[in-house]
């Protein structure tokens, strides 16, 4: 019988109580053991009523709450091999064979990392008689499969993580109440939005929203003379009518000569050039999400369930597989492979080579 542990790791996202109540139920169905380890890593860290098993009722209610309910947190002793040598002695004292990750790429490398270790962890525990010779043979697999659960959408090798859905929509009604208090006033509002390296987020509310001018990391103005253009353009749009003039930027979003843009910059522009009341907004953990949209819920049990199989079907050979999204369709990709990817597209970014990002993102469909 599979002893399954699931998992919430990072930053929390919507949608991630959808993934672990779908690995619960899907895992049950499938006549596995399932637990849920509470406080992410920290729980294989800690163990004791950290990890507990769950049945169907447990998760009863999990499909619409936001956040993760099970907990997550950042682990520092899971970074180090003492803190993974005492989590893999409280998988094995409890049988468990494989676990369920779901988070950001942080989480999913330290899953990974952690079943490179392994059996060397096992070895080291039978030494210091921490297992049994029995445990130690019934252990020699690890099975590790990654669900992204990101409000960022910053993953590679999948179109959409868990969570991102939620977080834009959160976004766009946030930014629709700014626009009727702008129209009413005739103001100008400069909204910075979450996303870290990652423009995603930045650029779908400016769509969604019909923002008048955005700001991302992968793309500075173009135009030398940025701030003219700008004033330009949103003067342009006034003329035709508009009330309110919208401007979004996004967290680690670079002006023309690569230098982090912040709203108070864009502010002043606005304020002094155009003469405009201009606002500025920081939505901040409203972005988080709160109650998951209908997506982020069917994203998180298709994806679920799918870790379960993945679970099943896992050899020691295959690498551990990443439950993504392309074209619709649910994929298996290399985990570590896809983890690579994100750190060298972040990397290139963060060097502010934008060809070289762009060619990286594309590379990811010909893992
Ligand atoms: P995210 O998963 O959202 O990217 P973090 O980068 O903070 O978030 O990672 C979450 C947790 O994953 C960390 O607190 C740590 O416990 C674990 N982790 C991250 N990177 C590693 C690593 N290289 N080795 C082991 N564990 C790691």
């Amino acid at each position: 019988k599979r002893k399954i542990a699931v998992l919430t790791s990072g930053g929390d996202s919507a949608g991630m109580n959808a993934a672990v109540r779908a690995v619960v139920r899907a895992g049950i169905a499938r006549g596995c053991d399932v637990f849920a380890v509470y406080e992410g890593y920290q729980g294989l860290v800690d163990g004791g009523n950290l990890i507990k098993k769950m049945s169907w009722n447990d998760v009863r209610g999990f499909l619409e709450v936001g956040g993760t309910s099970i907990g997550t947190a950042r682990c520092m002793p899971f970074k180090q091999r003492p803190g993974r040598l005492q989590a893999a002695e409280h998988l094995v004292s409890r049988g468990i064979d494989s676990i369920v990750v779901c988070g950001g790429d942080g989480s999913l490398t330290g899953a990974d990392v952690f079943r490179s270790e392994w059996p060397g962890l096992l070895d080291e525990l039978l030494a210091n008689k921490r297992i049994t010779e029995e445990q130690h043979k019934s252990h020699r697999y690890l099975t590790i499969v990654g669900l992204v659960g990101s409000i960022d959408n910053d993953m590679s090798s999948t179109d959409i993580t868990i969570g991102a859905y939620t977080s834009l929509a959160r976004i766009c009604e946030s930014v629709d109440s700014i626009a009727s208090t702008a129209i009413s006033h005739s103001r100008a509002f400069v909204v910075e939005v979450m996303g870290r390296h990652c423009g995603w987020l930045a650029l779908m509310a400016a769509i969604s929203t019909g923002a008048d001018f955005v700001f991302l990391p992968e793309k500075p103005p173009s135009d030398d003379d940025w701030q003219t253009a700008m004033c330009d353009r949103l003067t342009r749009r006034r003329a035709l009518g508009k009330r309110n003039t919208l401007v979004i930027v996004a967290e680690g979003a670079l002006d023309k000569n690569l230098n982090p843009i912040k709203p108070e910059q864009i502010k002043d522009i606005l304020s002094d050039r155009m003469g405009l009341d201009t606002r500025v907004t920081t939505l901040g953990h409203v972005q988080r999400g709160g109650s998951p949209v209908a997506y982020d819920r069917y994203l998180a049990t298709v994806q679920g369930v799918e870790a379960v199989e993945a679970v099943l079907r896992a050899t020691p050979e295959t690498p551990s597989p990443m439950i993504g999204m392309s074209q619709n369709k649910v994929t298996w990709r290399p985990l570590m492979k896809a983890v690579e990817l994100t750190h060298a597209v972040a990397t290139a970014i963060g060097n502010k080579d934008f060809e070289k990002a762009t060619e990286l993102r594309d590379s990811e469909f010909k893992l």
